[in-house]
């Protein structure tokens, strides 16, 4: 090895679904959502000037924090904004965990949270969830430096009720709560409603998933002033600019229109409760989603062989190879004509794997 090589921080990455671009592809691998983002998105975009692009953006993402501010009725000292919610809790993580102490997050959940402790060298435990894959409480109620909730929790799509998450902030009032909210708005209860009691409570959102913009890379977190301070200072302290002029604009402009909004997410609902009826039929199981994607392993195929057939066939779901999950399948929730064909591919393999 040479000297240099031995002063190389070493980190094993995420791993991002694959993205894959074929012209004839039903894509259910990264949960994306299959609707595109509100037409006030298009007419942003349409105003936007290039010659804009010349000076560096506003670094409070004022536009954004502001009709953050408004849309969930706090202040825009309570908003901090971000690069996906990837980068936001990763801010939070730089942040708020430093105690030497080991954070708190389930053994099955965003596989991104082991991946930023590692790399920021924050010790940590993963208690197991239990066998239904709901989260044990008393599992939080040791010390620890800190506690991560995915609610509705991924890869699983289970939610937690408000009064189950309010029993762990009882018990860990002294450190950072934060509870990850990227699926919620399909189904999920907000724990924004407790932000008034509980001054350690971080809830971080994203535009990925519910506002259909993976693609432009806005996350946010709500929190009361000082976490939300501590976080801008971290973030100042490495990249002050962070939010593109375009971000910001076309950010803003997908807030406009909640009538879209809500009819985008009801149809993926309605969609997502009509696959579950179709993959009960199929012989598979899975936990009760509240999130755009369902996690089903199947009675007598095994999930990566199926997988894999699909994949032949430019089907893609996402399949972990890791302890106690390597049986499922994570399906994102489509268009009702991509789950039909999903649907229709996935009964001939089943078919032909037949006994
Ligand atoms: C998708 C996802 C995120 C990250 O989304 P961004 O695109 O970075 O906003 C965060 N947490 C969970 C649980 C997710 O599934």
């Amino acid at each position: 090895m040479k000297e240099w090589e031995k002063n190389i921080r070493k980190v094993e990455p995420y791993v991002p679904g694959e993205q894959p671009n074929k012209p004839d592809m039903v894509k259910l691998n990264t949960n994306e959502n299959p609707y595109p983002p509100a037409p006030e998105v298009e007419r942003a975009w349409k105003q936007f000037s290039p010659d804009s692009l010349k000076l560096y953006p506003d670094p409070t993402a004022n536009v954004l924090t502001g009709a953050l501010a408004d849309y969930h009725k706090v202040t825009k000292e309570q908003v901090f904004v971000g690069v996906g919610s990837d980068d936001v809790l990763a801010t939070a993580f730089l942040t708020f965990f430093n105690s030497g102490r080991p954070i708190l997050f389930p053994d099955i959940t965003y596989s991104f949270y082991d991946v930023w402790a590692n790399l920021f060298q924050i010790p940590y435990r993963r208690p197991a969830l239990k066998e239904d894959f709901h989260i044990r409480a008393e599992d939080y109620f040791t010390e620890n430096g800190g506690i991560v909730i995915a609610n509705p929790n991924a890869p699983t799509g289970l939610m937690e009720s408000l009064d189950f998450l309010e029993q762990i902030l009882e018990k860990n009032q002294d450190v950072i709560v934060i509870v990850d909210e990227a699926y919620v708005d399909f189904g999920g209860e907000s724990a924004l409603s407790l932000l008034p009691k509980y001054e350690n409570l971080l809830v971080v959102r994203t535009f990925s998933k519910s506002r259909s913009l993976a693609g432009l890379r806005i996350g946010y977190a709500v929190g009361n002033e000082a976490l939300i301070k501590a976080m801008n200072d971290v973030k100042y302290s490495y990249n002050s600019y962070t939010m593109n002029r375009t971000s910001l604009a076309l950010g803003a402009a997908v807030l406009e229109n909640e009538a879209y909004f809500q009819e985008t997410v009801q149809k993926i609902i309605a969609t997502r409760e009509r696959t579950k009826k179709a993959l009960s039929e199929l012989g598979f199981t899975f936990p009760d989603s509240k999130a755009n994607f369902i996690f089903a392993s199947h009675k007598r195929v095994k999930a990566k062989d199926i997988f894999e057939e699909l994949r032949k066939e430019n089907i893609y779901v996402r399949y972990f190879e890791k302890p106690k999950i390597d049986n499922y399948l994570r399906i994102t929730i489509g268009t009702d004509r991509e789950m039909d064909r999903f649907l229709a591919k996935l009964k001939e393999i089943l078919d032909r794997t037949g006994i």
